[in-house]
């Protein structure tokens, strides 16, 4: 969800972490403390620079594990106090702060302001973890893949195949311009057919091979018609008006490819054109209209994200422009055979999962960038949830709730230990 540029404070995760004390919630929700050696947090850098004070909490994968989250039969919350001091704003407050979790009575079984739930013991392998928090489940999902182009069609059902053989139960395949005459038959607006109450199979859009995508690719999800213009492979010159068109449609979520092609140098792209780089990003992001940025490709070894997309996307953050983050395989051309380093995204999604309520949920930015079956770390700050905005009136003391799966012991073996990419990409060329 876009919103607004907002200047904001820049303490990081890092400089907080310097002030940070472990509490333990107790089986009755009496917080327990223990000191944690600060450089025991391994803390990536591209993860450390996370603002926090008003921050977009899109997370992370931290590596890869044996099974996805929502596998995993417990989790280990633990609430970390952060001092996040100069981290005030001079406005007041425009919308509602949310209000810290009143631990005191959390284990009391009864549900009260500022709980999700309560049922007074001190499991955490239930549906009510004991800091009176309901644990999220990640629905893996792929924003990015294709029947045809690149030389190649895969089947709806084949696709369906291959993406249920990754874990995955979204993926949102992509008509575009090669193959756009065969592709555009799929496309409804609805579910295809192959879909399933496990897996969902749904047809839309990525403006690549058009005249519109001369400044990068669009990746338009929950569109209720391919047709942008009179002639798409003729006109518009940029996805500037594409964009405004796909606005116009009340699902749609407006999403920019391929950041694994901005520079990782911290230059800027230049020139403008040729294929993929999301030179365009900046500004749809700037007119308020930029959902998500994905990334296809991570060099191998280096992580869930490059270095290029890391740039892009903390930029944007940092600007106070609210673009989540997220993978996608580009399968059918980027990406031939999926492997646990194929990027994915994990997403939140609140209630009965539908290809609305993901999309609503990647709009909302409760995404995690992931390779493969991912291990996030569940961020709650001041009770906010992933994606949601803590405003602070003045320097003050928040709790962060961070929910990871097993165990980590010591719990700087929950924080990935990914570094920066150091060569460049070197890529076939993407659809
Ligand atoms: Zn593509």
């Amino acid at each position: 969800m876009a919103g607004s540029p907002q200047k904001r404070p820049t303490t990081t995760f890092e400089q907080s972490l310097a002030h940070q004390r472990l509490v333990r919630p107790g089986p009755a929700g009496r917080a327990t403390s223990e000191s944690i050696p600060t450089e025991q947090c391994e803390l990536d850098s591209r993860s450390a620079e996370m603002n926090t004070s008003s921050a977009t909490m899109t997370t992370f994968a931290l590596g890869r594990g044996p099974a996805p989250l929502q596998h995993r039969a417990w989790y280990r919350p633990m609430v970390v106090a952060l001092v996040l001091a100069g981290c005030g704003t001079s406005s007041p407050p425009s919308s509602p702060t949310p209000t810290p979790t009143p631990v005191a009575v959390c284990g009391n079984a009864r549900v009260e302001a500022g709980e999700e739930c309560d049922d007074g013991n001190a499991v955490n392998a239930d549906a009510c973890l004991v800091t009176c928090q309901k644990p999220v489940s990640w629905v893996p999902g792929d924003v990015h893949v294709h029947s045809t182009g690149c030389g190649g069609y895969i089947s709806p059902e084949a696709l369906k195949a291959r993406l249920m053989a990754q874990g995955l139960k979204v993926g949102a395949a992509l008509v575009w311009g090669e193959g756009y005459a065969d592709d555009e038959l799929f496309f409804t607006g609805r579910d295809h057919p192959v879909s399933t109450p496990d897996f969902i199979l749904h047809y839309d859009m990525e403006v690549s091979h058009f005249a519109a995508a001369r400044a990068g690719h669009l990746v338009l999800l929950g569109l209720d018609s391919l047709r942008f213009s009179d002639d798409v492979f003729e006109r518009p010159g940029s996805n500037v008006a594409v964009v405004d068109w796909a606005r116009r449609q009340p699902r749609a979520v407006v999403g920019m490819a391929h950041g694994e092609y901005w520079p990782g140098d911290g230059s800027f792209p230049v020139p403008p054109g040729g294929c993929c780089t999301p030179w365009e990003s900046v500004v749809h992001m700037a007119r308020g209209r930029l959902d998500f940025l994905s990334l296809e490709r991570v060099p191998s070894g280096e992580g869930a994200i490059d270095a290029g997309s890391f740039r892009l996307w903390k930029a944007t953050q940092n600007a106070g422009f609210r673009v989540a983050i997220a993978g996608g395989s580009d399968l059918g051309c980027l990406t031939r055979v999926m492997s646990d380093d194929t990027p994915r995204t994990d997403v939140i999604v609140d209630g009965t999962l539908t290809y609305d309520s993901w999309l609503q949920a990647i709009k909302a930015g409760r995404t995690a960038l992931a390779s493969g079956f991912g291990r996030h770390v569940n961020l709650r700050v001041a009770g906010g949830r992933l994606g949601d905005e803590v405003r602070l009136p003045a320097p003050q003391d928040v709790s962060v709730t961070l929910e990871t799966p097993g165990r980590c012991r010591p719990p700087s073996k929950c924080w990935s230990t990914a570094r920066w990419p150091r060569a460049p990409l070197s890529t076939p060329a993407p659809s």
